[in-house]
Parts: structure tokens; sequence; C-alpha cells
């Protein structure tokens, strides 16, 4: 299944024989018209919004807008519109060769030439096929991300100063997660395969059960077990801060299990500070970039917008909402995986339960594209809502300040395309949350 060779395998739809894809398209099924159709327009219009956004950026590089004007210098913003630019052009290859990617596997007859290649050595349909089909997508995909993966850390990080990582670390860190694929992935894998053959009709409500109870069940090794792999987390040492980061949490009546510095640096000089754990396994972790870069002032009002975050239950509402999303996808999946066209429409002619899956998962992202902005706009509505929670239980004006600063030395830029981060962003656009927390502090 290794080299390119298994590729030129002749698609199930070119059943003309010498009729090639591009000579008769009428002769393509339907459900492929419809695939290309939004492959097509999910590219050209990801494109579009990059070609948009590198433009804005580059168009607002030589002035820094106002509010910044007085905490933020020129070079500075103009390093952050060139970062930004290098990465909008690095997405653009990056979508385009996807595209191809996604193209090869289906209708050019990747999938069922890697479905075939196992078939000779383990009978098609079986568990056994099945995860080798699935775990040689995963490869697939790996070794497809590798190249942009090395670009980013080693091109573009290291040249606008963020990388930290030899590539001696980089290679430790993938054979920990090689490691971490196969002792955790493959069983994972095998499982719920094993449910969907086993199960019946209703095998999808069991791989549901099954995926959250996985879930929820990660969300409480990770920290203890998993992150360590990666990071060494020590306890915060400062005494001031550690007072401080404690009031700030009785105040707001939120018991944690620990507070830990990591070594981010290790990797990056991008700063950060996130929560862990579910229920009394929680910790606050904070990044030693972000300690380095923010006053104590600044770091509570950074923890106090997480605790926003928890005080709302964004994450509960995230659940509440992808689970019951995730079991109609499921089902959504069985039912797929009984429809001939489905198969055939993508290029394959088995039509075995883990072809469904593996087509499902590749082509799952062509057609979920319109729901991005959706889920942006409600992540952006839950950083809102933290923003209000630290002006209420910290200082709007040090939340401030601390954004301005990572903003600064992470590059981002101030000036986004509107649209490109209407579809895109997480998080509200600096300006926008700083007029707003400042509107907050009066
Ligand atoms: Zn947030």
């Amino acid at each position: 299944m290794s080299g390119t060779a298994t590729f030129i395998h002749r698609p199930r739809f070119a059943m003309t024989d010498s009729t090639s894809l591009l000579l008769s398209p009428l002769a393509l099924p339907p459900f492929s018209v419809v695939f290309l159709a939004f492959l097509i327009a999910g590219t050209v219009l990801g494109l579009g919004l990059l070609h948009r956004h590198a433009h804005h950026v580059r168009r607002h590089r030589d002035a820094v807008p106002q509010p910044f004007a007085d905490a933020i210098p020129l070079h500075s913003h103009q390093r952050a519109a060139d970062y930004t630019f290098a990465r909008a052009r690095m997405s653009a290859l990056h979508a385009v060769a996807n595209a191809g990617f996604v193209l090869l596997l289906t209708l050019g007859g990747g999938l069922q030439a890697v479905h075939d290649a196992w078939a000779g050595v383990l009978p098609a349909g079986g568990l056994g096929h099945g995860v080798a089909l699935l775990a040689s997508l995963g490869v697939l995909g790996w070794l497809f991300e590798l190249p942009f993966a090395l670009l980013r850390t080693f091109g573009i990080e290291k040249a606008f100063g963020f990388n930290r990582m030899t590539l001696r670390l980089y290679l430790a860190d993938t054979a920990r997660e090689a490691a971490l694929a196969a002792l955790i992935g493959l069983p994972l894998l095998a499982a719920v395969l094993w449910l969907a053959l086993a199960m019946g009709e209703l095998w999808w409500a069991w791989v549901w059960g099954f995926w959250l109870g996985f879930n929820l069940l990660a969300m409480v090794i990770w920290p203890t077990f998993i992150a360590p792999l990666f990071n060494r987390f020590t306890p915060l040492a400062d005494a001031a801060l550690k007072a401080r980061v404690e009031a700030l949490l009785a105040r707001c009546g939120f018991r944690a299990k620990g507070l830990f510095v990591m070594d981010g640096s290790r990797r990056s000089a991008h700063g950060n500070a996130y929560f862990t754990g579910l229920g009394a396994a929680k910790r606050i972790v904070f990044f030693d970039t972000l300690l380095d870069k923010l006053d104590a002032d600044e770091v509570e009002a950074v923890l106090a917008h997480e605790l926003g975050h928890f005080h709302h239950r964004h994450l509960v509402h995230r659940l509440a909402v992808l689970a019951p999303a995730s079991l109609g996808v499921l089902a959504l999946l069985a039912w797929l995986a009984q429809q001939p066209w489905f198969f055939s429409g993508l290029g394959m002619h088995s039509s075995d339960l883990a072809s469904a899956l593996a087509l499902f998962t590749l082509v799952l992202p062509v057609f979920s594209f319109p729901l991005a902005p959706v889920l942006s706009h409600w992540s952006r509505k839950h950083e809102f809502e933290a923003d209000t929670y630290a002006a209420r239980h910290a200082d709007a004006g040090k939340l401030v300040s601390a954004l301005v600063k990572l903003y600064r030395d992470n590059a981002s830029t101030l000036t986004p395309d509107p649209l490109y981060s209407r579809f895109h962003d997480s998080h509200p656009p600096a300006a926008l949350r700083i007029a707003r927390l400042q509107a907050l502090q009066r």
C-alpha cells in the first residue's frame, strides 16, 4: 500500500473503458457531481477568503490601528502582517493540496486500491481488514500533512522567531505520537469497528455511547497521564502570584486541584493558559511563556477570563450540542453505508462498513464547511461572555493590556479581513474585544 503506484487504480465510475473523466463528465454518477461541486465550492471559497485576508492585512501594514498606536510599535505591526501573510499563503497551498489528496483517494481510486491491497492479506469486510484499511488511511493522512507541518514549524515559525523546537525534539514528539496512536488508537478503532459489525441495525447508537464514554475518560486521564509525556508540569512556585490566583479562585467560588506551569517554551514562544480535567481533577496550567510576558495583574485578568468560560459552562454547552449532533452524524453514516450510490459516487466498488467509515471521514469536511461560520460565531459569543465575566471579577484594563501584549508577541494581526474573521476566527478581532472591555471598565 505504499508508494504512489497504488493510486493509479482505475476508478469505478470509468466503466466506459477508454473514456476518461475529463472527456466525459456526463458519465459521472450524480453523487460524484454533487461531491465535486461541494469540493470545488469549498476550496474556492476558502481560497477567496484567504486572498481577501492576506490583502486586507497587506493594505493595513503601514499604520498601526488607532487603539493600539501607543502600545504596539510599527515594526511589530508589520511583523504581524508579514507573519499573517506567510501563514495565509501556506494555508492556500494546503487547501489546494488537500482537495487533490481527497480526490486522489476517492474518485482517483486510491482508497479502493488500499482496500484491494489489504484484501490480498486479510478477508475483506472482516474486522482485521477494516482496521488495516482505516489505519492505512490514518497513516496516509499523516504523511500528507507531514511536509506542511515541517514547513510551518521549521519554515514560517522559525523565520518569525517562534519555533524553539529542534529537529530532534520534533522527531521524539513524532515517535511518541505514533506510539500513542498505535497503543490507544488501534484498539479504539478495533473496538468501534467490532461494535459496528456485531451490534446489528442499531450499531451506530452503540458506537456513539462508546465514543462518548471514551471522550469523557480521555478528559479525566489526559492531564495526568498523556500531557506529561510531552511536557513538564511543575507546581506554580511564585508565592505572590499563587496567593493572587488563589484569592481570585476563592472570589469566584472555584476549586482547582492544582496550579501548574508548563514548559511551553520548549517548543514555541507563543504563550497561553488553560484548564484541563473534569470535576475535582481540574487543574490550571500556565505556559511559562505566558508568565514571562505578563505581570501578576494581567495573569489574574487572563485567568478570570478562563474562569468565565467555566462559570458560563461553555464546555457543557458545547457537549450538550455536539453529543446529539454526533449521534445524528453516526445515524447518517449508518444509512449511507447501505446506499450503493454513496460508494460508487465516491470511487469505490467495495461497500463494506469500514469502507463507508473511511469514505465518510474523508468527505465529511467537504460537506460540512458551511457550518464553519456558525461554529465560529458561537465560539466568539463565548469569548465575549468570558470577557464580561473577567471585567466583573478582575481589572478589565489589565485584560486589555494582557491582550495587547499577547497580540504583539504572538504577531497576531490586528487588522483581519472582516469576512475571513467571521468565517474562521474562534476569537473576536482584538479591536472589537478591547473596545468592549474598555466600555465595560467605565
Ligand atoms: Zn476564551
